[in-house]
């Protein structure tokens, strides 16, 4: 599936499935950066917009969950990078790992988390690319089949 781009960053397909509620750890590459999941999940979106080209050096993986659902273990690591007016991107300025994408108007109060940062196994699956106009010339698209 290709996800629709009328609205990207408040789109349907994007919001978080309620009813695929699970529990998850992550972390960044040193681990200075941890944090758990304990609610509803939204499955893999890969994202191939020159943003997330050039944040995570390839393409951006991500799910999504609820802030409210999200605790952070360890944290005092985690910066902000603002992206867009009411975009941050969370990273760890120890080691450089992506872990989050946050639109701070979305209205579902969700956060989009680095797939790769999740502890395996996720039993998550990849279910769309978006912003693939934009991948790079040797970017291969994955099959989502
Ligand atoms: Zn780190
Ligand atoms: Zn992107």
């Amino acid at each position: 599936m290709t996800v629709p781009l009328t609205d990207p960053l408040n789109n349907e397909a994007l919001s978080i499935h309620e009813d695929k509620v699970m529990q998850l750890t992550g972390s960044c590459l040193c681990g200075e950066v941890s944090y758990e999941i304990d609610g509803p999940v939204r499955d893999v979106v890969n994202c191939f917009c020159n943003q997330c080209q050039k944040t995570s050096g390839h393409h951006v993986a991500a799910t999504r969950a609820n802030k409210d659902d999200i605790k952070m273990i360890k944290d005092n690591t985690l910066q902000w990078y603002k992206c867009l007016p009411d975009v941050f991107r969370g990273f760890c300025n120890n080691c450089g790992g992506n872990l989050f994408w946050d639109n701070r108007k979305a209205e579902d109060n969700g956060l989009a988390i680095m797939a790769g940062s999740l502890d395996a196994p996720t039993n998550l699956k990849t279910i769309g690319n978006i912003f693939t106009e934009d991948a790079s010339d040797y970017c291969k698209i994955p099959s989502l089949k």
